[in-house]
């Protein structure tokens, strides 16, 4: 494995962590200004950094091997940088499209977050390249503005038009809590989750797809959504109380009623979530869990075959409830189980796949832990 010095014959100025997520509940509502409820993964990506002043942005993973991938950062326009390069040369772009004097750096990139397995190694990727150029550079940017534009750099450079969880999740989570965030104006509020405390565990069941529809699918998800707000003549479906969506649905083309149905219920159950960490009966999560995915399964058509198996299995082995996590099409289950049934449940689902023919889930155990800082 190459060291920064070996890559760039320097010594790195710092080192710096951010964190893939999950989500308890809340998808697909942050583009729709709703709330979500993410906490950050013990997993992160990690990126060793130095100023450079030659204007060159120097670029290695060890996840992408390969040779060092070397750009200009004068001449960063969007679409303009192939691969797994675009994540980090995105956030460079972004801060100087913002008006920050930034110039080039060596990084070297390293991460424990699983990619494409909807745990956010995408946002972690950014976010730990914008905390290294907060610092680098002497910036001074608050966390929710530099998630703000790692979320305008995957927007618009990369190209993948997410909404705002993933890089306030990344950016802002704190060890043994949830982020309570609205992503309407970004307030938010650390929720005490005590698993361990409570003799719980949350699982993450990795299912290892992802169904090549997810691009194209979340666009269009997002625009219809748009366009039913359009409709009812709101802001966003945040703006849409529980009480009023009978009426509202009778409003909308067929199409758009079960993507509005989701937005609207999902929005609830997180605060129905929050109510549950506040008042310390974690096992109400479950219930809520479960019925987010039937949401999502029925509504919003975003599971498919391999989360909806880890979800059935996982309760039918005893898990209190289980979702998926991340944006769908594949990607992970969280499931809360008691703690002591941990490696059973595990042990279950991995079996229902084997008997369906699929490969394994990988399995992580999420502890909630800290967001994006400097570690060296
Ligand atoms: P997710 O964010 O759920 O993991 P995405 O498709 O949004 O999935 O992002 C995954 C992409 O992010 C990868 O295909 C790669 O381009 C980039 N990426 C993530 N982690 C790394 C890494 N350690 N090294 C290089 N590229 C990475
Ligand atoms: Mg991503």
């Amino acid at each position: 494995m190459s060291t920064f010095e070996q890559l760039f014959g320097q010594a790195p100025e710092g080192e710096w962590a951010a964190p893939g997520r999950v989500n308890l509940i809340g998808e697909h509502t942050d583009y729709n200004g709703g709330f979500v409820l993410p906490i950050a993964l013990p997993q992160s990506v990690r990126a060793q950094a130095r100023r450079r002043a030659d204007g060159l942005l120097r670029l290695w993973s060890a996840q992408a091997g390969g040779p060092v991938v070397e750009l200009a950062v004068a001449g960063l326009v969007p679409g303009s940088v192939p691969g797994w390069a675009a994540y980090p040369a995105a956030v460079v772009w972004a801060l100087r499209e913002a008006g920050y004097e930034v110039g080039g750096a060596d990084l070297r990139l390293d991460s424990e977050v699983p990619t494409g397995a909807g745990l956010s190694s995408s946002a972690a990727l950014e976010c730990a390249v914008a905390a290294a150029y907060n610092d680098l550079y002497g910036l001074g940017l608050s966390a929710p503005e530099l998630a703000l534009l790692a979320q305008r750099a995957e927007n618009a450079f990369v190209g993948v038009p997410c909404g705002i969880m993933d890089q306030m999740a990344s950016m802002c989570c704190r060890p043994g809590a949830a982020l309570f965030l609205d992503s309407r104006d970004l307030t938010m509020r650390q929720v005490p989750i005590d698993l361990a405390g409570a003799g719980l565990a949350l699982l993450v069941l990795d299912t290892r797809v992802k169904h090549d529809l997810a691009d194209g699918a979340y666009a269009a998800l997002r625009a219809g959504c748009e366009r039913a707000a359009a409709l009812l003549g709101l802001p966003a479906l945040r703006s849409l109380a529980p009480a009023d969506l009978p009426s509202a649905l009778g409003r909308l083309p067929a199409e758009l009623v079960p993507l509005v149905r989701h937005v609207v219920t999902e929005n609830a159950r997180v605060e129905a979530a929050v109510d549950c960490l506040d008042a310390g009966r974690l096992t109400g999560l479950g219930p809520i869990l479960t019925a987010g995915h039937a949401s999502l399964r029925d509504d919003y058509r975003v599971s498919c075959r391999e989360t909806d198996l880890a979800v059935e299995a996982a309760v039918a082995a005893g898990a209190h409830g289980a979702r998926m996590t991340g944006g769908g099409f594949g990607g992970s289950v969280i499931a809360l189980v008691d703690a002591a049934e941990a490696e059973r449940v595990a042990a279950e689902v991995a079996a229902a796949f084997r008997r369906a023919g699929l490969t394994e889930p990988r399995t992580l155990t999420a502890v909630p832990a800290e967001g994006a800082r400097r570690t060296a």
